[in-house]
């Protein structure tokens, strides 16, 4: 059973991030390292004894990564260049694993060659390498999940059938690599608890024929998906995921699948999202309020802003962020829509009924604060699309305030 442990750390208070987003006077990414560092220990707090290996990709700063580092963290990296970057903050290797499928002859020779012995897989073709490019490593295979009730379902190019897990990790086997487990990803930012216990099921039915066919994994990769709480849908109303109950169905589901395999067995998990999204912001500024007609004659607002989905914003066709007009707390609103500074039309929120309340009284060069962006925005950025380029870091909560 989950026990509460002393007191729980605050994973909402937002009072640095709020300080700093204020203290700015240019546009910046803001990152609370103690807040990402409460969120995980936070998570940790409720999933008792599951190694948590961060997925590099929500957020590849290096000030992130060290604090998580140095609270126990490990890493799901998604190449060598993301492995090297792992190293840097000082955990081993053995803390670091190879979680993409997707991976050639070289990349897995390099990461090898670093240190790195466990490896993702969901293919007869990827193990083969694996045998040859890095002898002796342990996988564990990818099951394919169906992402239902994921915004971002990541099924189809991930994971395969139980069948083919059964062949995958025998000729693992076979070629002198250790099977030692299985993994999934139940889709990015899932909202509902039905797909976890979807996942436990197959986990416990794929085990089961393992075993049977004398294979007995020691550890199971919970994968990615745990939500962030403050974002808005594509319409602009809160998301709020069932976090809690997520929560319990991953503790019984650990229980379920102890039960089923003849060996005891480690829990791992790679969130992304979840463990920095909530504490990244960013600071842009408004570039135009405008009012025009449309063809067919209706009049829209639109609220043009410095940052959008090739700067800072990749998300926001899916997603509303949340935002705030510091220098217009009340007063008169428009019902707008949002768009970045680009000449795209897919650089702005779903066009399809998301109106966002923005003060009229907006001037151009107003700072507006973008609430919940600090995972899959910022490591999104394009090198300059239009001109526009990556916006600057700052860390806050560090021992030093470190600027990027
Ligand atoms: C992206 C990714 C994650 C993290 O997913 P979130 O939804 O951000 O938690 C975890 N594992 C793998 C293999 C991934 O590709």
């Amino acid at each position: 059973m989950h026990t509460d442990a002393g007191p729980r750390p605050d994973r909402r208070d937002h009072g640095a991030l709020r300080a700093a987003l204020a203290a700015a006077s240019e546009d910046t990414v803001v990152y609370d390292l103690d807040g990402i560092g409460r969120q995980y220990v936070a998570l940790c707090a409720e999933l008792p004894g599951v190694a948590v290996r961060f997925a590099m990709k929500a957020c590849s700063v290096d000030e992130v990564l060290g604090r998580l580092a140095a609270l126990g963290s490990g890493f799901d990296a998604a190449s060598p260049q993301e492995i090297a970057q792992a190293l840097r903050t000082g955990v081993s290797p053995d803390r670091i694993h190879y979680g993409n499928t997707i991976k050639s002859d070289r990349n897995i020779a390099e990461a090898y060659r670093l240190g790195v012995r466990d490896f993702a897989t969901d293919s007869l073709e990827d193990v083969a390498a694996i045998a040859e490019h890095a002898p002796g490593a342990r996988v564990f295979c990818r099951l394919a999940t169906t992402g239902d009730g994921a915004l971002w379902g990541l099924s189809r190019k991930f994971g395969c059938s139980p069948e083919d897990a059964l062949r995958v990790l025998d000729a693992a086997r076979g070629s002198g690599l250790v099977p030692s487990g299985l993994s999934v990803h139940v889709g990015s930012q899932q909202m509902t608890t039905e797909a976890w216990a979807a996942a436990v099921e197959s986990l416990a039915d794929v085990l089961e024929e393992l075993n049977w066919f004398g294979i007995v994994p020691n550890q199971v990769n919970l994968g990615g998906g745990l939500p962030a709480l403050g974002m808005l849908d594509r319409r602009g109303r809160p998301l709020e995921p069932p976090l809690d109950k997520m929560f319990a169905v991953i503790r019984e589901g650990m229980e379920r699948l102890r039960a089923v395999n003849a060996a005891p067995l480690d829990f791992l998990l790679e969130p992304g999202r979840h463990l920095v999204a909530d504490h990244g912001a960013i600071r842009a500024h408004v570039a135009r309020l405008s009012s025009r007609h449309q063809l067919d004659g209706t009049h829209e607002d639109w609220l043009f802003l410095s940052c959008g989905k090739f700067n800072g914003l990749y998300e926001m066709d899916q997603l509303q962020y949340r935002l705030e007009f510091p220098t217009h707390p009340g007063g008169q609103f428009v019902d707008a829509v949002v768009a970045g500074p680009t000449c795209d039309s897919d650089d702005g929120y779903a066009q399809d009924g998301g109106l966002v309340r923005v003060p009229r009284a907006v001037a151009s060069g107003d700072p507006v604060w973008i609430h919940s962006c600090g995972a899959y925005a910022a490591a999104y950025a394009t090198r300059g699309f239009n001109g526009f380029a990556p916006l600057p870091y700052t860390c806050v909560g560090g021992s030093e305030g470190d600027r990027g």
